[in-house]
C-alpha cells in the first residue's frame, strides 16, 4: 500500500490531480448554465454588535448544483475568477443583496440592518464597477450606507490606485468598506492609511485559537488597536464559543460574526425579527 502511494507521488500528473483538474473543467463549464439557471444563492449569517444585538449580515453564497448538491465558495469562486464568469457571478450577488436591502427597508424593525458583500479582484478593478453597484442601489432605492463591501489587502494590491478611486467614487454615493480577513496579508500601515475604509475584518485564522496561542492572541489584540487608532471598527470572524467572544470583548472588540451567533443560512431560514428579539448572547 504504502509502496503503491509512494509511486503515485513520484508520477508528475498523478490520479489525484487528474482527477481535480476534471473536476475543475467540469465545474467550469457548468458554471454558465448555473448562472443563467439560478443556481447561486445567497446565504446569510449575522453580525452583532459589542451588546450581542443584531446589526445586519454577510452575504455568503453557495452553489446549489443540480447534480453535485451544495458547493462552497473555495470550490468555485476561484474557478469563476479565473474563468471570468466573476464577473456575472458578482452582479447576481450585488443585485440580490440590493433586492434584500431593500424588503428589509419595508419591514419594522429591519430598515437600519446592514449587509456585507464579498468582492473579488476582478470584479472591482471592472471599468464599470462603480456604476454598477450606482445601479444597484438606485434600482432597490436602497440606503446605501447599508452595504458594505468587502474587500482584502491583496486584491488592492494588485492595483492600489485604482482601488481607491473606485473606493473614494463609491463612497461618495455612501457605499462602505471592509477589509476582509485582516491579518493574513501584507498589511502596511502607510497605505491602510490612504484607503476609505470602515472596518477591520479580524481574519478567523486568528479567532479559532485565541484562547491557547499566545501569538494569536497578540495579533487579534493588536489589530483591535490598530482599527481605534484608525478610527475604524472592528469585527472578529469565525466565533465559535462564548470564551473567544469574551477574550475578544477583553481587547475592546466591537462586533462579532460566526457559529455562536448563526450559521449562513438561506432566506428561508432566515428569522432576522427573532434574531432582534433573542437578545444579547
Ligand atoms: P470570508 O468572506 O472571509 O467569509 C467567512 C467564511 O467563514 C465563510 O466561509 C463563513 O461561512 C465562514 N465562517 C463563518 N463563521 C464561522 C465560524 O464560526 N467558524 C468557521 N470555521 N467558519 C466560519 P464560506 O461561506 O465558505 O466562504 C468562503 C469565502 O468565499 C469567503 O470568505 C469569501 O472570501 C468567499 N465568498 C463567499 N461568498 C462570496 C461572494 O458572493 N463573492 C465573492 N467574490 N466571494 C465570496
Ligand atoms: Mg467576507
Ligand atoms: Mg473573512
Ligand atoms: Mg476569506
Amino acid at each position: 500500500q504504502a509502496k503503491q502511494e509512494a509511486r503515485n507521488g513520484r508520477r508528475f500528473f498523478n490520479p489525484r490531480m487528474q482527477a481535480r483538474v476534471l473536476e475543475y473543467v467540469a465545474l467550469a463549464s457548468d458554471m454558465r448554465k448555473g448562472l443563467e439557471d439560478g443556481e447561486f444563492i445567497p446565504y446569510y449569517q449575522p453580525q452583532v454588535d459589542a451588546a450581542g444585538k443584531l446589526v445586519g449580515f454577510e452575504l455568503l453564497i453557495r452553489w446549489h448544483h443540480g447534480r453535485r448538491g451544495i458547493i462552497a465558495p473555495a470550490d468555485f469562486i476561484p474557478v469563476a475568477e479565473d474563468n471570468g464568469q466573476i464577473i456575472e457571478l458578482g452582479r447576481q450577488v450585488l443585485d440580490a443583496a440590493g433586492a434584500q436591502l431593500a424588503r428589509w427597508r419595508h419591514q419594522p424593525g429591519l430598515k437600519d440592518l446592514t449587509l456585507a458583500v464579498n468582492i473579488s479582484a476582478r470584479q472591482l478593478h471592472q471599468a464599470d464597477f462603480v456604476d454598477q453597484v450606482g445601479q444597484v442601489i438606485q434600482r432597490h432605492r436602497i440606503d446605501a450606507s447599508l452595504l458594505k463591501l468587502e474587500l482584502t489587502e491583496s486584491m488592492l494590491l494588485e492595483d492600489v490606485d485604482d482601488s481607491i478611486d473606485k473606493m473614494m467614487r463609491l463612497r461618495v454615493l455612501g457605499v462602505r468598506f471592509a477589509l476582509d480577513d485582516f491579518g493574513t496579508g501584507y498589511s502596511s500601515l502607510s497605505y491602510l492609511k490612504r484607503l476609505p475604509l470602515d472596518q477591520l475584518k479580524i481574519d478567523k485564522s486568528f479567532v479559532r485559537d485565541l484562547l491557547t496561542d499566545p501569538y494569536d492572541a497578540d495579533i487579534a489584540r493588536t489589530i483591535v488597536s490598530l482599527a481605534r487608532g484608525l478610527g475604524l471598527e472592528v469585527i472578529a470572524e469565525g466565533v465559535e464559543t462564548r470564551e473567544q467572544r469574551d477574550c475578544l470583548a477583553s481587547y475592546g472588540c466591537g462586533a462579532y460574526q460566526g457559529y455562536f451567533y448563526g450559521r449562513p443560512v438561506p432566506i428561508e431560514q432566515l428569522d432576522p425579527v427573532a434574531l432582534l428579539n433573542r437578545g444579547a448572547l
